[in-house]
């Protein structure tokens, strides 16, 4: 904590000189609260954006799209489009599937009162590394990239929460918000993994927020019952919009007073 009071005396410094924090008005100030506390609560009542929530990929990544003349078209709900390539053939896009659960997850956040931005790549020169430069524009507390997986077999399956190597802080959320939605009876939950080598979007974050990239099931799952059909359907993406809006908003909370 103390070393992240360190990093906002800046901006606490500025919202005095501008007035919007009343040192020694009494409203922050009670004689039992020690100074590092009045320094985190006031750091927390200048951010104006809560969480920022990135659609993993953009639109037409190389890669990202599942071509499948095996999938179930009766089981694709009519909001996710069916794309198609130069060639005629059908795929669904990674970005679409990312899309319609990041809304949902965004949209229920919104109503249970928290200040939300949403971010969506249009090409290559905003995805990854700029996504994350533009959510520190907005220096939110929690920093969600909603992605699913691809993986060369049909029968791959599980969501999980990544976070990178060392943030000890981004473990505990990442296991929180994992562990939110375990109860769901369509995807499993795998273990939440640490990443060694660092994850583009979150190694450029700043300190002051905690990233979390989700991978909510495959997209590659295309057998017998699997995580497509669950990724892409209402229940899925109502269910888990609805825990992870009430988990991230227990989050955010405890770091504005914590
Ligand atoms: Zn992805």
């Amino acid at each position: 904590m103390r070393k992240t009071i360190k990093k906002h005396r800046k901006e606490i410094i500025s919202a005095v000189v501008t007035g919007t924090i009343a040192l020694g008005g009494g409203a922050y100030i009670s004689n039992k609260i020690e100074p590092s506390a009045v320094y985190a609560m006031a750091s927390a009542t200048n951010r104006e954006t809560d969480i920022v929530i990135r659609v993993g990929e953009y639109l037409g990544k190389p890669g990202k799209r599942i071509y499948c003349d095996n999938i179930n078209w009766n089981r694709i709900p009519k909001d996710l489009p069916i794309r198609q390539d130069e060639d005629g053939r059908h795929y669904i896009a990674e970005f679409d599937i990312n899309n319609k659960i990041a809304t949902r997850l965004h949209a229920r956040l919104e109503e249970k009162g928290a200040n939300v931005k949403i971010i969506r790549s249009s090409s290559k020169a905003t995805d990854l590394n700029a996504a994350g430069r533009a959510s520190n524009k907005f220096n939110p507390y929690v920093y969600f990239s909603v992605h699913t997986n691809y993986f060369d077999r049909a029968d791959a399956s599980g969501y999980f929460m990544m976070h990178n190597a060392g943030d000890k802080e981004a473990q505990i959320v990442a296991q929180r918000l994992s562990d939110s939605i375990k109860n769901n009876s369509m995807i499993k939950q795998a273990e939440t993994v640490a990443q060694n080598g660092y994850i583009g979007e979150l190694n450029v974050i700043h300190d002051s927020t905690t990233g979390v990239l989700f991978e909510g099931g495959f997209y590659s799952g295309t057998e017998g019952n699997g995580d497509l059909y669950h990724i892409v359907s209402d229940e899925y993406s109502d269910y888990i919009a609805d825990k992870l809006s009430d988990e991230l908003i227990k989050i955010v909370n405890e770091k504005k007073y914590n």
